[in-house]
């Protein structure tokens, strides 16, 4: 009579499998520790299997090597992906601040790997042979895109407010709007930001309303700036007064005190002029005036994660020289990516097809239409037993950028026979290329804005496995 004791013994031995030739070839590729701790993992599994057998059950198992070495194989596979991998972004939300944000553009590729594995002039002048400045690099080319005097560039928006503020209002107060109190995803709140930096919030007005005057009556001897917030990620409709930064400027000017700009998103590019909302571009905040402006990299820019100082150089001076910009200061890989990204917008139509973010949120519904019928076609050669149509649909913005932003697009919607939606939901998340989908009236929906050509195949293979089956 079989016991599971003898069952343990069929079980093979770690040093057996290794030498197993299917195995052995594994070491060419993966990481000696990798595939011995998953053979002892496999063969724990199967040992837990034994212990938790049933005793009727006992006779009839068998230990299937075949199907262990197998499972091996696919473990170690698994065991080796990056944990930060690539995903299809069915979502629609273009700057999807959990997916990435921005995409690099493929136009920089060469600029990036180059600084990135070989030495580079970083902080070194070849002029002179001395040291240079990390800034320098981008200084000039933000300040000619911006039409600003100075610029620097930290870690991201959240570090520019927090450094920003640490120079010119440390233990000062800073004039700020109650209607521009925002909290941005991912627990960037304006008072908190505020309070580390050192400078003391005077809120002034109400949520809907603040006057020009509220902000002169709060000015004293203590005032160290009037700041301005741009609500990106919400708007107030309705009974509602914002001041417009040229008076808070003329308001500065007549005390003495400067005004600093947190734009949020930053656009270099007037986007209306391609359908989308007006947002403030940066040039035009300079323009009107305000000494310093702090913006992100990866949202409209459509670059790296990063914080653009731009404005006054008596100010970005004083920044540079601030002790917190070493703590928040940039990598060379971020410098290079944000350097290449930026000479695209040297010619504003170039800029427009090469950069993703841009790319994507300006992409025409017949375009979207033309990528989502190509891609159905290539769906419906699988002769798929299930409802699969072409949607008209809306994707957003994202990062925070334009909230009422609807832009109209094309989806791909499917409804599954033979799975439920949230299966199907999960196994194209669980994938080696996870593909992220929205759930909406139980269908599957894919958004065809974001998602590229190049990446159909990888749908299809997955729909093919998942919705085949
Ligand atoms: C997004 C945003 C920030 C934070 O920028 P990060 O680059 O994510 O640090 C700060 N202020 C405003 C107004 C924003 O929209």
């Amino acid at each position: 009579m079989l016991q599971k004791k003898d069952l343990f013994c069929m079980i093979p031995k770690v040093d057996e499998l290794l030498n197993n030739d299917k195995l052995s070839i594994l070491f060419e590729k993966y990481p000696r520790t990798i595939i011995v701790d998953t053979v002892r993992l496999c063969i724990e599994e199967i040992r837990q299997e034994i212990i938790g057998l049933q005793e009727d059950k006992v006779k009839s198992y068998k230990v299937d090597e075949d199907q262990l070495i197998n499972q091996v194989i696919r473990q170690v596979e698994n065991a080796w992906m990056m944990n930060l991998k690539r995903v299809i972004n069915g979502t629609g939300v273009v700057i999807h601040t959990n997916l990435g944000r921005s995409l690099l553009s493929e136009a920089i590729k060469e600029e990036v790997w180059n600084t990135a594995a070989n030495y580079s002039t970083l902080e070194f002048n070849t002029e002179t042979g001395t040291r240079g400045s990390r800034y320098a690099h981008v200084e000039d080319i933000l300040s000619k895109l911006c039409g600003s005097e100075a610029a620097m560039v930290v870690n991201n928006n959240a570090a520019a407010v927090l450094l920003v503020l640490g120079t010119i209002a440390k233990n000062r107060e800073v004039i700020v709007s109650r209607g521009q109190l925002v909290e941005i995803g991912g627990s960037f709140r304006i008072p908190e930001v505020m309070e580390q930096s050192g400078a003391k919030l005077k809120e002034v007005g109400t949520t809907n309303k603040t006057h020009l005057a509220d902000y002169e009556r709060a000015i004293c001897e203590e005032t160290a700036a009037l700041l301005k917030v741009h609500t990106s990620n919400y708007k107030i409709l309705g009974f509602t007064q914002e001041v417009a930064l040229s008076d808070m400027v003329l308001l500065g000017e007549k005390y003495n005190i400067p005004v600093i700009e947190d734009i949020g998103s930053g656009t270099l590019i007037d986007l209306s002029k391609y359908g989308l909302t007006k947002e403030p571009t940066v040039q035009e905040s300079i323009a009107e005036g305000a000494d310093v402006v702090t913006f992100s990299g990866d949202k409209l820019l459509g670059g790296p994660q990063a914080g653009i100082i731009v404005g006054k150089k008596k100010y970005i001076d004083r920044m540079k020289k601030n002790p917190l910009t070493r703590a928040l200061r940039v990598d060379k890989l971020t410098l290079a990516a944000l350097e290449a990204t930026l000479r695209l917008y040297l010619d504003e139509k170039d800029a427009l097809i090469k950069i993703p973010t841009l790319r994507m949120l300006t992409l025409s519904p017949i375009e979207i239409e033309g990528k989502a019928k190509a891609l159905l076609k290539e769906i419906g050669k699988l002769n798929l037993d299930h409802e699969i149509k072409i949607l008209k649909g809306v994707s957003q913005v994202g990062g925070g950028a334009m909230p009422l932003e609807e832009l109209p697009s094309y989806l791909i919607a499917i409804k599954p026979f033979k799975k439920s939606v949230n299966q199907v939901e999960t196994e194209l998340r669980k994938r080696k290329i996870p593909i992220i989908a929205r759930i909406s009236e139980d269908q599957l929906l894919f958004d065809c804005r974001t998602i590229k050509e190049e990446e159909f195949d990888m749908i299809i293979e997955a729909f093919a496995d998942i919705l085949r089956t």
